[in-house]
């Protein structure tokens, strides 16, 4: 029987071994050697191990056969763009619950609708703050399982 106010035996968070064991994996899909140097450079110093791909075909295998806690995708791409790679990830029960958010030129409206209908997460404006792409990354580490 259930009293009110009785203590329920609480179960015991779930802490998995790759939650604790593993740093924050990022995948960077960006064509411009500039902007995946930035991004590895800002994310390094914050426990995070970033992959690079230069366009969307080796994004795509990246994402299929490993695991990331982020991607981070351009949306113009040479071979595949990004708005595709999206697509196809977020269509694979494999690779639809990782976060992924598109990085879009600012002045662009149409890239953020594209994004938003291929099934982005989100969306990180270029050019981008650090701050901003730190917040993002705390935010998801918040959530992840083991935290
Ligand atoms: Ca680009």
């Amino acid at each position: 029987m259930n009293q009110p106010g009785a203590t329920r035996p609480r179960r015991k968070r779930a802490y998995t071994l790759r939650g604790v064991a593993t740093p924050f994996r990022i995948l960077v899909v960006e064509d411009e050697p500039v902007i995946r140097e930035l991004v590895r450079s800002l994310l390094s110093e914050s426990d995070c191990q970033v992959e690079a791909a230069a366009n969307g075909v080796e994004g795509l295998k990246l994402a299929r056969t490993q695991s990331f806690d982020l991607i981070l995708l351009d949306v113009v791409l040479p071979q595949m763009d990004g708005i595709t790679v999206c697509r196809m990830l977020k269509a694979d029960p494999a690779t639809a619950k990782v976060p992924l958010h598109m990085l879009t030129a600012k002045a662009k409206k149409s890239d953020v609708e594209a994004a938003e209908r291929a099934g982005a997460d989100g969306y990180i404006h270029k050019p981008f703050r650090g701050a901003e792409l730190l917040d993002l990354v705390t935010q998801l580490k918040a959530k992840r399982p083991g935290g």
